[in-house]
């Protein structure tokens, strides 16, 4: 044995590295051990970050295409100069990596390099080291779900992580999967020219989320310039030449389409990643959806060994994976904790941006709850007004006994942000009518958040 540790967190995502942080903080000794050359997991290497660098980085370049003008602001010629913008990327990720790393020395925590294996319990492999550990976090997270028949080879048919690093705009892209990463990323490369052709097999983009938030996403995205083949499975996608041939399907079977492409997404899914993590060596269970099996206090059914983030059950999104790192850790101490999954917000980073907390009103309806719908659209808000950007509404969801807010969902400029005043509504367990009678400044955006909760009441004031 080289060291011995309270704690040894396998993985440096936004799971593993604030579990870490925390942990050192409670006074724990603790390591984290990453296979990767640098920290921040998926989330600040190939995820949230660099796919947000891209987003706004496009998004400028269209604002100066199309909507400068309306501002009365007047550019030359607009040019796209992608290795830079690739370049703003590569060094965005590389400031935030590099912030872990300072945040780890200042915490004492010790960064293992290399894969680690749990060789037994209270003991972690790095290599030919072995460490000892009272407790192992795994925080492992997860990886692109493969189609099977379809061979990715990130240049190509690529996976999110080569989506972020294509050395040009394809005249054709196809994006297998209408959920958050395909529609961003399909936005990113649709801005800086591609056509853009999504196919999902369900009969909706967004399927977890809000039905009239889909509805209204996929018609503001289709105006865009995003193409969609909904209710369609491609069977199979092979690279032929400079590009991808693919045939599709009617999901529900039936006709068949072929069709060609300069560059394919796959972007159907996330799965847990586990790979030579060494679980068969103490027995840690799974679940049916192989999906580290955890109690309420991220304990596996092996005292010791946690796990949390993407590798578990859940939303995986890389603030769920914070809070369960926080919480996993302060338990470990002795502390009591709690994560109210429900007061976890969901974000689409497209442009309008798409956000959700909370019940949407299928999950209501499913589970018979009676609701109140209040509502209020970008249009009538006149700071909106003053950025062109009305599209979009504002949507809240409230018990219609005690009106609780139950669920909020936004399509609109900043929905990522506004989503944060609903999230805290739920966590409060606060009423539409708290809201309302919350002073909102003006002219803000959030006053549509403010008017869809008088609308709750039937009383909005500017419509
Ligand atoms: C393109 C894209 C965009 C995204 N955008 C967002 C977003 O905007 N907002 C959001 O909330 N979420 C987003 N996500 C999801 C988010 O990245 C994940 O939910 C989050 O990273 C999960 O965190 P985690 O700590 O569980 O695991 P990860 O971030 O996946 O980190 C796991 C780490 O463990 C390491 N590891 C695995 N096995 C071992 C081992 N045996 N030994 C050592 N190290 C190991 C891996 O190398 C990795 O660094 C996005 C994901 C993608 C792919």
């Amino acid at each position: 044995m080289t060291t011995s540790y309270d704690l040894i967190v396998i993985g440096s995502g936004p799971g593993g590295y604030v579990a870490a942080i925390r942990a050192a903080q409670l006074g724990m000794k603790v390591a984290c051990v990453e296979k990767d050359p640098t920290l921040g997991g998926t989330c600040l290497n190939v995820g949230c970050i660099p796919s947000k660098a891209l987003l706004t980085s496009s998004e400028k370049y269209v604002e100066a295409l199309h909507s400068l003008a309306t501002h009365g602001v007047t550019v030359g010629t607009v040019g796209l100069n992608l290795p830079t913008m690739m370049a703003h990327k590569t060094k965005v990720v590389k400031d935030n990596t590099a912030g872990i790393e300072y945040l780890f020395k200042k915490n004492k925590i010790d960064w293992i390099k290399g894969k680690g294996t749990i060789a037994a319990v209270g003991q972690v492999n790095v290599g030919s080291d072995t460490y000892a550990t009272k407790n192992i976090l795994i925080a492992t997270g997860s990886e692109s779900t493969p189609l099977p028949g379809i061979s990715v080879d990130e240049k190509f048919i690529v996976t999110s992580t080569g989506a972020l690093t294509l050395s040009s705009v394809p005249k054709t892209m196809v994006v297998i999967g209408g959920g958050v990463i395909g529609l961003e990323l399909g936005s990113v490369w649709q801005r800086l020219g591609a056509q853009v052709t999504v196919i999902e097999y369900l009969d909706r983009i967004l399927p977890t989320m809000d039905g009239e938030l889909s509805k209204s996403a996929q018609k503001i995205l289709g105006k865009q310039g995003l193409q969609f083949k909904l209710s369609t499975k491609v069977t199979s996608a092979k690279v032929e030449g400079n590009g991808v041939a693919l045939a599709l399907e009617a999901a529900a079977g039936g006709s068949n389409e072929k069709m060609q492409a300069d560059i394919v997404l796959l972007a159907i899914g996330r799965r847990p990643y586990t790979e030579g993590l060494g679980l068969e060596n103490v027995g840690v269970k799974l679940d049916d959806r192989k999906r580290i099996a955890i109690d309420h206090h991220f304990q596996t059914n092996i005292p010791g060994i946690y796990a949390i983030g993407d590798v578990i059950a859940g939303a995986m999104l890389a603030h769920k994976a914070e809070e369960e790192g926080v919480v996993a850790v302060e338990m470990m101490a002795g502390q009591s904790g709690h994560i109210n999954y429900d007061a976890i917000p969901g974000v689409v980073y497209t442009w309008p941006e798409i956000a959700s907390v909370g019940k949407t009103e299928e999950e209501l309806k499913k589970a018979g709850i009676a609701y109140k719908v209040g509502k209020f659209p970008f249009s009538a808000n006149g700071r909106a007004r003053a950025m062109a950007d009305t599209e979009g509404f504002a949507k809240i969801l409230a018990d219609a006994k005690t009106d609780r807010v139950l669920g909020a969902h936004i399509i609109g400029p900043d929905a990522g942000t506004m989503i944060a005043e609903l999230a805290l509504a739920i966590e409060f367990s606060a009423s539409s009518e708290d809201i309302t009678r919350t002073s909102h400044a003006h002219p803000t955006l959030n006053e549509v958040v403010k008017e869809a909760a008088l609308a709750v009441d039937g009383r909005p004031i500017h419509i």
